[in-house]
């Protein structure tokens, strides 16, 4: 008889840590989820777990026919839309097709389900059709998203979802860690933390231009700003030179878009511009703003 359905640790210790056993025991799972931080694989392989909990009658026996047809990953209502492999990219065609089927009434089970992984592959318009149908999604329908990076998704979409992130910061206590020094930032900047480093992350993938980045932050209190960015820059110099493996804050996608060189050269354009406000010289600061952002491409 085959084994029950389990987990690697790892795994396993997510369903207690986002109380998946709510789910589980309610047999249901939110309309939409967006799973954030977890490879393809394994985001799959938890999508499985819950799901064949869900379908199961003995909460994942591993041996009756939906824990069968799901690990065999024929289930009918279990719906994978993944890349193309030559494509790389999950185009709208495919969203189409998977539209016209989850309307339609599930053929085993209560419910179905569509995993779709990596969520961020979808082109922008196959994540505008799939957008419509998230809207108003079919009852008897769950969508499980899954992405690597949650920024990589359109903030339309993730809107939508209920979001899941394993690797996330807590980033209530960030701004206290990276900065040892208490540097006085006030309590509204440190709050839009997250935002500030999506950006960051954003510009250095070109996904948005220096002077959107700067438009957005150039109304905050540009030495706040600035001891924002060094701290910021200090951080990513010290990964990037010793502590590259063990440090739980660190920012990889960000932190390895500069060399170290780069990063100095950053810290050094902050100083200025931070002794040029010390000594009331006037300043454009947006446009100083975006000098130093275009250090980051
Ligand atoms: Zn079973």
């Amino acid at each position: 008889m085959p084994p029950p359905i389990n987990l690697p640790p790892e795994l396993s210790a997510l369903v207690s840590r986002f109380n998946f056993e709510h789910y589980i025991a309610r047999k249901q799972l939110p309309s939409a989820m967006l799973l954030v931080g977890l490879s393809s694989s394994q985001a799959i392989q938890l999508a499985k777990f819950l799901i064949g909990n869900i379908f199961c009658e003995a909460n994942g026996c591993g041996s009756c026919a939906h824990c069968h047809l799901l690990f065999e990953d024929i289930h009918p209502d279990v719906k994978l839309l993944t890349p193309v492999k030559a494509e790389k990219v999950i185009k709208i065609d495919a969203v189409r097709d998977l539209i016209q089927t989850i309307y339609q009434t599930p053929k085993k089970a209560k419910q179905q389900f569509v995993l779709i992984s990596p969520a961020n592959k979808m082109n922008t318009a196959a994540a505008n059709a799939l957008l419509k149908v998230l809207e108003e999604p079919p009852i008897h329908t769950s969508f499980i998203l899954m992405a690597e990076q949650e920024y990589t998704l359109p903030i339309t979409i993730r809107s939508r979802c209920q979001r899941f992130l394993v690797n996330a910061i807590a980033w209530e206590n960030y701004w206290q860690w990276l900065s040892m020094s208490q540097e006085i930032v006030s309590p509204e900047l440190i709050v839009e933390l997250p935002l500030l480093v999506e950006d960051l992350c954003l510009l250095v993938k070109k996904g948005k231009s220096p002077c959107k980045v700067a438009a957005r932050w150039g109304d905050y209190n540009p030495q706040e700003i600035l001891t924002v960015f060094y701290t910021l820059c200090a951080q990513a110099l010290r990964w990037r030179l010793c502590e590259r493996q063990s440090d739980a804050y660190a920012i990889p996608e960000l932190f390895n878009a500069l060399s170290p060189l780069q990063w100095f050269n950053q810290l050094d354009r902050i100083k200025e511009l931070t002794k040029k406000i010390h000594h009331n010289i006037q300043i454009n600061f947006i446009l100083s703003f975006e000098t130093l952002l275009l250090g980051f491409l």
